[in-house]
C-alpha cells in the first residue's frame, strides 16, 4: 500500500481511504474502527457498558449482525441476547441504565420467516422482563416497516410491554405512524433514518428531515409519551433541548442517544447539563460492515488511524522516522 502523501490535502486523503476500505487488510479496519464497536466479545461489551454506566450513562446493547439467510443464523443472533441479557442482569448499576437491548429483526428471521422472527424477538423481550429490563426494535429500510411496526404491535398487544419502537424523521408516513404510536402510549427512539429511500417516500434534504424529526418528537412530548432523541446533529439537539425546556419534561420522559465513538464531547456537555444519556454499543464478530458504514460517515477517524498506522510501520522500519 502506498503511504498517503503527507503533502495531500488531508480531507480528499481521508475520502480515499474511506473508498478504498474494501481492500485494507481487515485488522487496520477492526483498528479504524474501534472507537465505533465495544469489542468482538461479550466481555468487551460488558466492560463498556459497566465503563458508561459508572460515568452516569445508559446503554443500549447491539449484537452486530444483519443480512442474514438462514434460520440458525437468526438462532445464533436471538442466543447471543440471552446470553448478553444474562450478564447485563448481573451487573451492579441502576437497572435503567444497564438492562438495556436495541434488536435488528432481518437479524432474528425478519424476511425468512414471521414465526421465527416473533418468537425470537418474544424470547429476547421474555429473558428481558425477567431482569426488569427494555428491548427497543430498531427500524430498518422502508419494505420492513410495516412488518416491524406489525410485530411490534402484536407483542404489545401480547403483554410484553418492555418493548419500544424506532421511527425515522426522513419518511414521509412518520407523521402518521407517531400520531398512532402516541395515541398507543409508546416508547420511541427518533432517529433520521439511515437507509437510501426513493424520493417518493422520503425526503432528501436536510431542513425537511430536522423540521419533520422535531415536529415528530413534540407530538410524543405532547402525548406524554417516553422519546428517545437519537442524533449527534447539533441542530436537533439544541431543538430538543428547548422542547423538553418549554414542556418542562421530566428526566423519566426523554434521553438522548448517541453512537458510541460519535461526539463525545456533546454527550458529555449534554449529561452536565443533567440530561439523560443512553449510548448505542454494538459488538460482536460481525464488526466489518457496522464499521465501513461508521467511516463512510465520518472520514477523517478512517484518515487518523490510517496515518497513524503507517508512521507506526514507517517507525519500525530500519533507519526509519
Ligand atoms: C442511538 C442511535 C440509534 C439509531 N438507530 C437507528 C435505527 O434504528 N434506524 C435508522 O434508520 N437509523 C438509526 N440511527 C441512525 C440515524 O438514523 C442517523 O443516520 C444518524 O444518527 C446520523 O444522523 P444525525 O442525526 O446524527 O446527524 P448527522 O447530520 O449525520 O450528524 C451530525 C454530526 O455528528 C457527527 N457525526 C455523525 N456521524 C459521525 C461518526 N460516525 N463519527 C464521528 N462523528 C459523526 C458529525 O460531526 C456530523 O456533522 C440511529 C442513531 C443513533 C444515534
Amino acid at each position: 500500500m502506498t503511504p498517503p502523501s503527507t503533502t495531500t490535502e488531508p480531507r480528499l486523503r481521508d475520502r480515499a481511504i474511506v473508498r478504498s476500505i474494501p481492500m485494507l487488510p481487515r485488522r487496520l479496519v477492526q483498528r479504524m474502527s474501534a472507537p465505533y464497536i465495544a469489542g468482538a466479545s461479550l466481555d468487551d461489551a460488558i466492560t463498556t457498558v459497566e465503563g458508561l454506566a459508572a460515568r452516569g450513562m445508559g446503554t443500549t446493547l447491539d449484537v452486530l449482525g444483519e443480512a442474514i439467510s438462514r434460520r440458525e443464523e437468526a438462532e445464533a443472533t436471538r442466543d447471543a441476547y440471552l446470553a448478553a441479557i444474562a450478564r447485563l442482569g448481573e451487573i451492579d448499576a441502576p437497572r435503567e441504565r444497564v438492562r438495556n437491548v436495541s434488536v435488528k429483526l432481518t437479524a432474528l428471521g425478519l424476511g425468512i420467516d414471521d414465526r421465527l422472527v416473533h418468537d425470537n424477538v418474544d424470547a429476547i423481550a421474555a429473558a428481558m422482563a425477567e431482569i426488569d429490563g427494555f428491548v427497543r426494535v430498531d427500524m430498518e429500510d422502508s419494505p420492513y416497516t410495516d412488518a416491524t411496526l406489525e410485530l411490534y404491535r402484536a407483542l404489545r398487544a401480547a403483554g410484553r410491554d418492555n418493548l419500544g419502537i424506532v421511527v425515522q424523521s426522513y419518511l414521509k408516513r412518520t407523521r402518521a405512524d407517531v400520531e398512532q404510536l402516541a395515541a398507543e402510549g409508546a416508547r420511541v427512539r427518533v432517529v433520521k433514518g439511515i437507509y437510501v429511500e426513493p424520493e417518493a417516500i422520503a425526503w432528501r434534504d436536510m431542513d425537511s428531515i430536522n423540521r419533520s424529526y422535531l415536529d415528530l418528537c413534540r407530538i410524543l412530548g405532547e402525548a406524554g409519551c417516553h422519546a428517545a432523541y437519537a442524533t449527534h446533529d447539533d441542530r436537533l439537539i439544541d431543538g430538543c433541548r428547548t422542547l423538553v425546556a418549554e414542556l418542562g419534561l421530566d428526566k423519566d420522559r426523554y434521553e438522548f442517544q448517541m453512537l458510541l465513538g460519535v461526539r463525545e464531547e456533546a454527550r458529555a456537555d449534554l449529561l452536565g447539563q443533567g440530561h439523560p444519556v443512553r449510548v448505542y454499543v454494538p459488538f460482536g464478530a460481525q464488526w466489518y460492515e457496522y464499521s465501513v458504514r461508521r467511516l463512510r460517515e465520518n472520514p477523517r477517524v478512517a484518515g487518523h488511524v490510517a496515518k497513524a498506522t503507517i508512521d507506526g510501520w514507517r517507525r519500525r522500519l530500519p533507519g526509519g522516522r
